[in-house]
């Protein structure tokens, strides 16, 4: 039977940085994976280019995780971005600043970011066993003790760490099975639902919009009474929305019908504009070409194509500003203001780039990233319920709480 100080369930980069932290501060170490690879799932992040963190000052980073994104203080603390540049940078791999906010790896490899990490850890003293998986935590009186894996190996130790991720991605390694450990040792789950995902429709026409972006757009779904919109650009697809401002929402448009709520979303594509501004446009516009065609002026505030469609479906083809009267005004820019689309199934799982939900934060201490029911569990990354928006949010997380997690499991802190 061997034995070991800390053991690390999972080799994303929750792990291998919680894998790092523990075996520089002289920690016997062991990283475990029931995948073939390490950080399968690291290695396709960011089109394989791997958006690892972003520029944004910690307050405003933990903003983007909603309200519970305070949870993570002390990690980003622990572990704050520039600690993970530094030592990329230390590894050889030169990060570059794209859009004045993400950070990506200069030569565009997300494999040379997940290198880098092994590469690190291993130098410390982790070793790491791949195609294992844990299949049961072993706890005595309360007291974490080791983990038995799928093979029936027991291995012991006095701190384990699930950085097992989350159930989005499948064919990536993305499985429930770390979320199963946490149940088993008393630990709430909340449900998981796919996000940063695509948001499908039940309005065929969009389809005749696929591909269009939309740069700066507005898409919002009702939560009980609170309106909650995300913004940014918006890409058509055949079946409804991608891009940014959709991938963003999805979360919280899937979890709406977990809950059994039918639930339609609104588009605002000209998010800057109020109702009655675009109500005065299109006034003024009749005023002043009223021989020009409705779609013609409307396409000088917003892509072409779907002001077309707009046009069209609203009053049939070639129709001119003079013949718009002030109520087809109104229910133009009402229109405008707050499109409506009905979702029409939510993402699954294989379509999302992450799992919204996981183990409860009320039950794991912020400091230390140890379990509140169980001694010497921690938890970092995607298995808990924290999940950020797109951009080096998730990864960062990942990252500062596995660290975190890893010098508190091997007393350090
Ligand atoms: C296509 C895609 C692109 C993405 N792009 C970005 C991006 O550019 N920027 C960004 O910030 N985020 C991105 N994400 C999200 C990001 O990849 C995750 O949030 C992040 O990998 C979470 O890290 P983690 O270490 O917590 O979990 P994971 O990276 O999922 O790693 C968990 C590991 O645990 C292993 N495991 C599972 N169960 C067990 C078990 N029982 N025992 C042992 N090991 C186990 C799994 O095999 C897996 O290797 C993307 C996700 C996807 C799917």
């Amino acid at each position: 039977m061997e034995s070991f100080d800390v053991i690390i369930c999972g080799s994303g980069p929750a792990g291998l940085a919680a894998g790092l932290a523990a075996a520089s501060n002289g920690a016997s170490t062991v990283i475990l994976d029931p995948n073939y690879v390490i950080g399968r799932k690291l290695c396709a992040t960011g089109n394989g280019r791997c958006n690892f963190s972003n520029t944004l000052p910690p307050l405003k980073f933990m903003a983007e995780f909603g309200r519970h994104g305070r949870f993570m203080t002390d990690a980003l603390r622990a572990a704050p971005r520039e600690f993970f540049l530094d030592l990329l940078q230390k590894e050889g791999i030169r990060p570059t600043v794209e859009n004045e906010i993400h950070y990506f790896p200069m030569n565009g490899r997300a494999s040379d970011v997940r290198d880098a990490f092994l590469r690190a850890a291993k130098r410390a003293g982790a070793e790491t066993r791949l195609s294992v998986s844990a299949r049961r935590i072993l706890v005595e009186d309360g007291k974490c003790v080791g983990v038995e894996t799928d093979g029936g190996e027991v291995f012991k130790a006095s701190h384990v760490i699930l950085a097992c991720g989350g159930t989005a991605a499948p064919s990536l390694g993305g499985t429930a099975s770390g979320l199963e450990l946490a149940k088993e040792l008393g630990h709430g789950v909340r449900e998981p639902v796919a996000t940063l995902a695509p948001i499908h429709v039940d309005d065929p026409w969009i389809s005749e919009l696929a591909g269009l972006t939309v740069p700066d757009a507005e898409l919002g779904v009702m939560v009980g009474t609170r309106h909650v919109s995300m913004r940014g650009s918006l890409l058509f697809t055949h079946t409804g929305f991608s891009g940014p401002a959709a991938l963003n929402l999805s979360g919280t448009v899937n979890r709406v019908l977990l809950e059994g709520e039918p639930s339609h979303i609104f588009l605002r594509v000209l998010p800057d504009k109020k109702e009655q501004n675009l109500y005065d446009y299109l006034v003024d516009e009749r005023e002043k070409v009223p021989d020009h065609l409705l779609k013609n002026s409307l396409a000088r505030i917003m892509p072409r194509s779907l002001a077309s469609l707009v046009c069209e479906r609203l009053f049939g083809e070639d129709f001119h500003s003079k013949r718009l009267t002030n109520a087809g005004a109104h229910e133009l820019a009402h229109l405008l203001d707050r499109m409506p689309f009905t979702v029409s199934k939510p993402a699954t799982m294989d379509e999302a780039m992450a799992m919204d939900g996981g183990v409860l934060l009320k039950e794991v201490d912020p400091r230390t990233m140890e379990s509140r029911l169980v001694k010497g569990v921690h938890f970092a990354g995607e298995i808990l319920d924290l999940t950020g928006a797109t951009g080096g949010f998730n990864i960062q997380f990942a990252l500062s709480s596995g660290r975190l997690a890893g010098l508190a499991a091997a007393g350090t802190l």
